[in-house]
Parts: C-alpha cells; sequence; structure tokens
C-alpha cells in the first residue's frame, strides 16, 4: 500500500509537516536524513540548520530559562543527555528540534534515518522514492504525496580553520547567534558583499564594537539601498579586495582573529575579531530533485501557486528553506510546514486518496 504522505527532510519544517499530518491521521513517514560523515561535511545532518546552532532566542514561545526538568519530562529517555547538557539560558538548536521531532512522534510519526537518494515524480501519483541506505538496506517506497523540506545548506569558505570554530565564533546566521555574550561589544568580520553580508553586518552593530565587512572585489553586490546602509553605518567598516584565508582562536576563547589576503597583490595581513560571519549565499539542498520539478536559478523548489506550498508536480508540496531564499528563519519554515501538510491534507482528499 501506498504511504499517504512522507516528509522528507528534519528541519522545522518537516517536523511542523509531521504534526500537522500524523493529527490529520495520514500517518506520515519521515526521512529524516542519515547520520554519516557525508552529511557532516555537506550540513546535512539530521535535524537541519538549527541543530548547528546554539541559543534559538528568536522563536517564538521560547524565553531565555532553565528548561532542564521541561527536557527530562517530554523527551524520549535516549536524549535526555540533552538535558544533562542544558545551558540554562533558554530552549539551544538542537534541543529546540529534539522536542519537534519528539512532539511528532508522540502523535505517531515513523522515522528512517536515512535520506531519499532519488525521485520518480513523472508518472504522478504514486510516487517512487528510494533511499540512500547510507545506515542500513535500501528501502523503496511509494507515497500518494510527497512534502520537500529538505532545507539550505550556508556556503561557508571551506578553510579547515574555520571548520574547527564552528559555533566558538563562526556563524552563518547574525540573526540566531549575533546577541550572544562571546561577540557583544567584540570586533566582529562579516565576510561577503551580497544583501545577507550588509544586513548581518547592520544587524550586528546592535551588539557589536565594531564591523569589518570583508568583501572580495572594490563594488558591493548587494542591492544600491542596503549598499548605502553599510557606507551610512559609521559601525560598520568595509574591507574592500580581501578575503579571508585563515581563522585564528585557541581553545579557551575561540576565535579571537582573521587572516585577510588580498585579491589585488597587496600584502597579508591578521585582524582581531571575536567572531565571523559568513554570508557568501545558500545552497538549496535539491540535487536529487534535479529535472524533477521546477526551481529557480539557485535550485530554490517553486511554489507554483500563490500563497501554497504547491511545487510543479500535483501532490508534491515543498517547504522551509528548500522554497525559501528570502526568509530563511526557524518560524516560517515551521508556518510553512503546517501550509504544507494542510496542502497535502486537501488534495489527498480532493482525490479520494
Ligand atoms: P548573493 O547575492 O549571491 O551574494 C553573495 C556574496 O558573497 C557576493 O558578494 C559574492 O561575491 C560573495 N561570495 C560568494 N562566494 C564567495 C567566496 N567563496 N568567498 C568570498 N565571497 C564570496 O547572496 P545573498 O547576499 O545571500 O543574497 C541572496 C538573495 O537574497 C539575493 O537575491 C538578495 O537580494 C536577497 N536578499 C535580500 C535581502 C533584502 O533585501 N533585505 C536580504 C538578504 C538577501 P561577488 O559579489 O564577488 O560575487
Amino acid at each position: 500500500m501506498p504511504e499517504h504522505v512522507v516528509i522528507i527532510g528534519s528541519g522545522p519544517a518537516g517536523w511542523t509537516a509531521a504534526i500537522y499530518a500524523a493529527r490529520a491521521n495520514l500517518n506520515p513517514l519521515v526521512f529524516e536524513g542519515a547520520i554519516s560523515e557525508e552529511n557532516r561535511q555537506s550540513g546535512t545532518l539530521p535535524l537541519g540548520q538549527l541543530a548547528l546552532t546554539t541559543e534559538v532566542e528568536n522563536f517564538p514561545g521560547w524565553p531565555a530559562g532553565d528548561l532542564s526538568g521541561y527536557l527530562k519530562s517530554s523527551l524520549d529517555a535516549e536524549h535526555h543527555w540533552l538535558a544533562d547538557i542544558h545551558h540554562k539560558q533558554g530552549v539551544s538548536g538542537p534541543e529546540l528540534m529534539h522536542l519537534m521531532r519528539q512532539q511528532a512522534k508522540n502523535f505517531g510519526t515513523r522515522i528512517v534515518t536515512d535520506d531519499i537518494a532519488e525521485v520518480d515524480l513523472s508518472h504522478g501519483t504514486p510516487f517512487k522514492l528510494t533511499s540512500a541506505g547510507s545506515m542500513g538496506e535500501v528501502q523503496e517506497i511509494e507515497a500518494h504525496s510527497v512534502i520537500i523540506a529538505t532545507g539550505a545548506s550556508a556556503n561557508y569558505l571551506g578553510l579547515e580553520s574555520e571548520e574547527r570554530f564552528k559555533n566558538r565564533g563562526v556563524s552563518a546566521c547574525a540573526v540566531c547567534d549575533g546577541a550572544l555574550p562571546r561577540f557583544r561589544n567584540k570586533p566582529l568580520v562579516v565576510v561577503g558583499g551580497g544583501d545577507s553580508a550588509v544586513e548581518e553586518a547592520d544587524y550586528l552593530t546592535k551588539h557589536a564594537e565594531r564591523v569589518y565587512l570583508v568583501h572580495r572585489r572594490d563594488a558591493l553586490r548587494a542591492s544600491p539601498i542596503m549598499a548605502d546602509r553599510a557606507k551610512n553605518n559609521p559601525k560598520i567598516e568595509l574591507v574592500w579586495n580581501s578575503e579571508v584565508t585563515e581563522v585564528y582562536g585557541d581553545d579557551e576563547k575561540g576565535l579571537t582573529g582573521v587572516k585577510l589576503s588580498s585579491t589585488i597583490g597587496e600584502p597579508d595581513r591578521d585582524m582581531d575579531a571575536a567572531g565571523m560571519f559568513v554570508a557568501i549565499g545558500h545552497t538549496p539542498n535539491t540535487k536529487f530533485l534535479k529535472g524533477q520539478l521546477d526551481m529557480n536559478e539557485k535550485g530554490y523548489l517553486k511554489w507554483t501557486v500563490p500563497f501554497r506550498t504547491n511545487t510543479s508536480v500535483e501532490g508534491v508540496f515543498a517547504a522551509g528553506d528548500v522554497s525559501d531564499d528570502y526568509y530563511r528563519q526557524a518560524c516560517t519554515a515551521a508556518g510553512t510546514g503546517c501550509m504544507a501538510a494542510l496542502d497535502a491534507e486537501r488534495w489527498l482528499a480532493a482525490k479520494g486518496l
């Protein structure tokens, strides 16, 4: 028997879709991704980008506080370790994601810890999905509807030293991490020259002593209004024709500075900084869908009906960052996950499936 709905992805969009689909008696099956070195390297481990962050201060309903007791009482015993390492400063990204997963599970969601490697959406419903078999058997699944919630991965510079200081000074999300104590009243570096880089830099000036916006050329890619915002903010200093080629730090303090290399042949120099925010774009996790669903020029899935999560194939819906290169927030992803489950439910009902 084909599944009613298969959800691919396990960030806020995937789990919210699962909660709604389970409560609509659709018995959802979630492929949460494989725990593999390949996924670790590409930033696509289960639980999505939030699992890579520290405190989450902007998800509604989670003000700062000590959640140890709550974590222990709400999570399955296998995840009580989260309560033991809880920082008592409000909910963390991994905690929030485990809580969402638990909530979906409580309503009967079935979870497979593997990737979907291939899909065949070309013959209509039931759609055919093939798992990667990274952690066990390869599975062939049929599904009447599919919700794609595989998210996007922030692009990083790819330096070994950058990897070492991720979550200890290196971040790709100022809104998520910028207000953390380690960055307050300290000099910070933002890498990139687009709207995101300017937005990140501008946001960081709320808390930082100074923000160095490091761009590899001598003109911003950002829109004129955003470029003016950077130029007019007295706390932002533009550092042109430069690339970060090394991140410095130690175990105790985390990141303490970066090495800047000139792209026009000037000498290298070191710069003190408590943080480096990389804003050089995101890549949606849609490689396995190439040729199956309409995407924009950057590979994000297109919503084909305004304010609905429909994709170019009837019965396939998209939610979260995989179809959003604009808002990219946990709460917007959760919102579209809810929409996708409701869209799938109505579509299945209309088809009598
Ligand atoms: P983007 O426009 O693609 O800009 C990426 C920037 O990163 C570019 O300046 C690029 O340099 C630089 N870059 C790329 N790879 C690099 C590398 N390996 N090393 C150093 N620098 C590198 O991406 P985005 O800023 O994330 O914006 C994405 C989309 O969202 C855009 O359409 C943007 O307009 C939109 N957006 C809008 C707003 C807003 O309006 N408030 C806010 C955020 C995003 P080059 O310029 O040299 O290529």
